[in-house]
């Protein structure tokens, strides 16, 4: 759970930039599901195309990037879940993806093919 915490006027940047991300999300934007960045060149490959990208062009990161609202599985095995919040990159309290390219308020439920644990 996000923490109440976290400087007030942080909080409310992200959470009106995660309203708009899910929004966008939620209204049809394809993401790049696949293939998924399980090798250090799948993941170079979209890292880079990630650092073309202007800091606010948040849909195109969205897409790149291959973002859900749910986690992600490949297989009936619920400990193959891809969450945002098993991710090495998430920040708990302030549910937030600290990819460098990202940097992004995201939700515990999310995922997307950068994918680390
Ligand atoms: S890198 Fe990790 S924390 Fe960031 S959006 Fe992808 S799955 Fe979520």
């Amino acid at each position: 759970m996000c923490d109440d915490k976290v400087v007030d006027l942080e909080k409310t940047t992200d959470d009106k930039l995660r309203l708009v991300l899910e929004n966008a999300l939620n209204n049809g934007l394809k993401t790049e599901l696949e293939p998924r960045a399980y090798d250090h060149k799948q993941v170079l490959d979209i890292v880079s195309r990630l650092q073309t990208l202007a800091k606010e062009d948040y849909n195109k990161k969205l897409v790149f990037a291959g973002f859900t609202t749910t986690p992600y599985n490949s297989s009936a095995d619920v400990d193959d879940e891809q969450a945002c919040e098993t991710c090495m990159y998430y920040l708990v309290h302030r549910c937030f993806c600290e990819l460098p390219e990202l940097m992004l308020p995201v939700k515990e439920d999310w995922s997307c093919r950068l994918w680390r644990i």
